[in-house]
């Protein structure tokens, strides 16, 4: 019997999903629950999580190599967090656990082979005689070298793996894999003095002129209350030698720690202190007091935009700070957020960490790691920043708590709100949601009482929201006006140029070219069954419901009004650009959408060079309509606010509605009034009538009556299963027998299988896709028994719980 340690893996795979027990060596010190270790798997080093201890026959077992770090990585929380979320999203604890570390791994393995004990070299002669001369020569060169790694092997040979694979398989080579500590922090040494004043001024006294920079060193240490740093020697110009001297002699000790590498290192200003708005006083009188005892409850801000969300943002993270807990704010992309950033860093200065994904491993590193040892309190980043090892957890923040970012769409597919609450809850937290169009999921979860509901309807500055134009692009085309620009949108553009103020043109393209419109009437084909629009596919050339997969022929003339003119929908920024630069040519127009930025920074440029008045017209996708604060745009133009209604999604209407609110919500932010132009072959929609009149609550109670009677979220879970291979008949077969295999598992109340239908981008890079969608009121006797049935683990499945895309 032994003190053993029960060890996840940390291997991206989902069949390992079960502890392993190896034994606690006496001479590794500090290892314990949630302790980050090196273990022997199979024949590889790899980097293990502890979740348990015990006291176990150890036979056949094996010692933990190493540890990583001097204190346990994962707190209770973490852990526990860890473990909801594998439960939730059928992950494995590993997958899970694994979103907890920077850059997923701790340890860097490189691959390296050597020679195996006792090898006979007159069989490996015979072995290689029909093979090419290089295998004799980089044989030799291993026996001869010791381990070769797979970068030095590749010069060794012109096809490396084959010439491994053979190795290995005869068992002339093995495996010799090198591991070292990823993102070890950066270390500075410190000295003292070892013996007391007294006899150090004595010491420094007797030296002889010759060993001046001993000299010096002894000076400066009793002339100092502190121990010296690298900096102060490299001042006084003493060398690493000379401080080895004094210390073998006894006259001074040194000690490394850890220099924390600051990437966002720069001036901080305080902001000045400004009056609450009557809105944010009464937000606050609700959050500061939740935060001060320690418990867990949730609250949802419902602010229109420039209503001063973020200053109670800081606010709550301030009071968070004052009961030295610590604080995570989450944004939806960190490079379209800069100013929350910018105004949190100067709120609190080096106390804010953020996490940008351009960040090297080593600065995330080094960032958790200040977080860890309470050195900064609060963390601003995107999703993954909810994974920060913060053990004082006090406060979370997620502003636009309704934005799809916030939903991871690889394994592990969590959403951070889930997570979010999920984490406060067990680290008895506060979760603050704020947005101005909260997703319908949650802005229903308010009324039910499960987060407290604070509505903020008033901006700070009293600037009325901008007046809005809806221009039916119908009754352009019946008037003759063929352009995408309508007149409306023409004549705002031109006042506004000619006052030298700037403008936003939306172009919403999300959705391009799936499905067929009426441009006459602005009929879009529907599925009868599902109130979904129908999804155009080119090669088959028909449409296909993907909600129950019902098939119709392209019809030649629109089925309301028979016109002709009916067509796939599309038009591009650069189409836009074009027809814009012709009405207006002296405009200076920048555009921006996936095509013209590279990277994320360059969305940023471009928003500072317009915010700087560079240009007059920004013309983009979505993200124009995101998050910045330019008093100088006072007109919006949304070329076709309805393209995003038609997508074959249940969340169609929410995702416009929401688009709408926020490309609106950048007109007029300073002094000026705005004015927004809507222009939509829709006019009716509940969803553009109430964008335009900037109200949410007419949208929610259409939308909520619509999901009702259909079924959807909030009423019901859905969990995407999605099959995927190689060939067309294959991903049908397995789809079938699966979706015939869960019918019978699923027989319960409550509880509906969609599907199999071919997911809307049913092939990529030559993988067929095929979807099954569950609906279901009791999530988790669903998930119950697809754990039972394993399906998670398969390697041609993916399942989504509570899926964002459900095409
Ligand atoms: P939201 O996040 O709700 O869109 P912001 O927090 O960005 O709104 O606030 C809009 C603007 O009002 C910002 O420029 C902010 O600095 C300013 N502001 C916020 N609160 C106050 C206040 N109490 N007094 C004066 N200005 C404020
Ligand atoms: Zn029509
Ligand atoms: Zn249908």
């Amino acid at each position: 019997m032994s003190n053993t340690a029960q060890v996840i893996v940390n291997i991206p795979t989902r069949s390992l999903d079960k502890p392993f027990s190896y034994i606690i060596p006496a001479h590794l010190p500090g290892i314990g629950v949630g302790s980050r270790v090196l273990v022997p798997f199979s024949n590889r080093k790899v980097e293990g999580f502890i979740i348990g201890l015990a006291l176990e026959n150890t036979e056949g077992l094996k010692p933990i190599l190493d540890v990583l770090d001097d204190y346990p990585w994962f707190d209770s929380n973490m852990l526990e967090t860890a473990k909801w979320l594998s439960e939730y999203y059928l992950c494995s604890l590993g997958e899970a656990m694994r979103l907890f570390i920077p850059g997923q791994s701790g340890i860097k393995t490189q691959k390296a082979y050597q020679a195996p004990d006792g090898v006979d070299v007159e069989q490996t002669a015979a072995l290689l005689s029909n093979k090419p001369e290089e295998y004799r020569t980089a044989l030799t060169y291993i026996y001869e070298h010791g381990p070769v790694t797979l970068t030095d092997f590749a010069k060794l040979a012109i096809n490396p793996d084959t010439m491994i694979k053979f190795f290995l398989q005869h068992k002339l080579i093995v495996n010799a894999d090198t591991v070292s500590k990823r993102g070890k922090a950066n270390e500075t040494t410190l000295i003292n003095l070892a013996v007391s004043r007294e006899a150090a001024a004595q010491i420094e006294q007797n030296l002889p002129k010759t060993k001046g920079a001993q000299r010096r060193l002894l000076s400066a240490l009793l002339h100092t209350k502190d121990e010296l740093s690298a900096t102060q020697l490299r001042d006084l110009s003493i060398t690493q030698d000379t401080v080895k001297k004094l210390a073998e002699q006894g006259l001074i000790t040194t000690r490394r720690v850890p220099l924390f590498r600051n990437s966002y290192a720069g001036g901080c200003l305080r902001s000045p202190e400004v009056n609450l708005t009557p809105e944010q006083s009464h937000a606050l009188s609700l959050i500061v007091p939740a935060i001060n005892t320690g418990l867990h409850s949730s609250f949802l801000i419902h602010g229109v935009t420039g209503s001063g969300k973020t200053l109670v943002y800081i606010k709550a993270v301030a009071e968070a700070r004052r009961l030295k807990r610590q604080a995570i704010v989450l944004v939806p992309e960190i490079a379209l957020t800069s100013q929350i950033v910018a105004r949190f860093k100067a709120a609190f200065g080096e106390d804010v960490v953020v996490m940008h994904s351009k960040l090297a491993v080593g600065e995330r590193h080094d960032a958790w790691r200040r977080l860890q040892a309470g050195h900064a309190g609060i963390v601003i980043g995107a999703r993954s920043a909810l994974f920060a090892p913060v053990s004082h957890l006090g406060l979370i923040i997620i502003d636009e708590e309704h934005e799809f970012t916030y939903k991871q769409e690889e394994t592990p597919r969590y959403h951070a709100r889930e997570v979010a609450l999920a984490r406060a809850r067990l680290a008895g937290a506060v979760v603050v949601l704020g947005s101005a169009t909260p997703a319908v999921e949650t802005y229903y979860k308010a009324l039910q009482g499960e987060y407290t509901l604070i509505p903020m309807n008033k901006r700070v500055d009293n600037t009325p929201m901008p007046a809005v134009t809806v221009v039916d692009m119908r009754q352009e085309l019946a008037q003759g006006r063929r352009s995408v620009i309508s007149q409306a949108l023409q004549d705002m553009l031109t006042e506004t140029l000619a006052k030298s103020e700037q403008a936003i043109i939306l172009l919403n393209r999300r959705g391009y070219s799936t499905f067929v419109l009426c441009r006459e009437c602005g009929h879009v084909l529907k599925c009868r069954h599902c109130d979904i629009s129908l999804v155009y596919h080119a090669p088959a050339n028909v449409l296909r419901c993907h909600y129950c997969q019902e098939r119709h022929t392209v019809p030649d003339t629109c089925p309301e009004c028979s016109s002709r003119y009916i067509r796939y929908f599309g038009a591009g920024t650069q189409k836009v650009e074009e027809a814009l630069a012709a009405s207006f040519p002296a405009a200076r127009i920048v555009r921006m959408d996936q095509d013209t930025t590279g990277g994320k920074m360059a969305h940023d440029k471009i928003l500072s060079a317009f915010a700087a008045g560079t240009y007059d017209i920004l013309l983009g996708t979505q993200m124009v309509a995101k998050g910045h604060d330019i008093p100088n745009v006072t007109a919006v133009g949304i070329i076709s606010a309805d393209t995003a209604l038609n997508l074959p999604d249940f969340r169609a209407a929410e995702k416009t509605f929401s688009l709408l609110t926020q490309a609106a919500g950048r007109a007029g932010r300073g002094t000026k009034t705005g004015r927004v132009v809507m222009q939509t072959y829709n006019p009716e929609h509940y969803a553009i009538t109430a964008g335009a009149d900037h109200n949410y609550l007419t949208f929610y109670q259409n939308e909520i009556s619509f999901r009702h009677q259909l079924n959807y979220p909030p009423y019901a879970n859905l969990v995407k299963i999605t099959v995927h291979a190689a060939d067309e008949v294959t991903v049908h077969r397995n789809a079938n027998q699966l979706a015939a295999e869960l019918t019978q598992a699923l027989a319960m109340a409550d509880t509906s299988i969609i599907g199999p239908f071919p997911a809307s981008v049913n092939k990529i890079k030559d993988v067929f896709r095929v979807n099954i969608l569950i609906k279901t009121q009791v999530l988790s006797k669903v998930t119950h028994q697809l754990a039972i049935l394993s399906i998670a683990c398969r390697r041609d499945i993916i399942v989504d719980i509570d899926p964002v895309n459900v095409l």
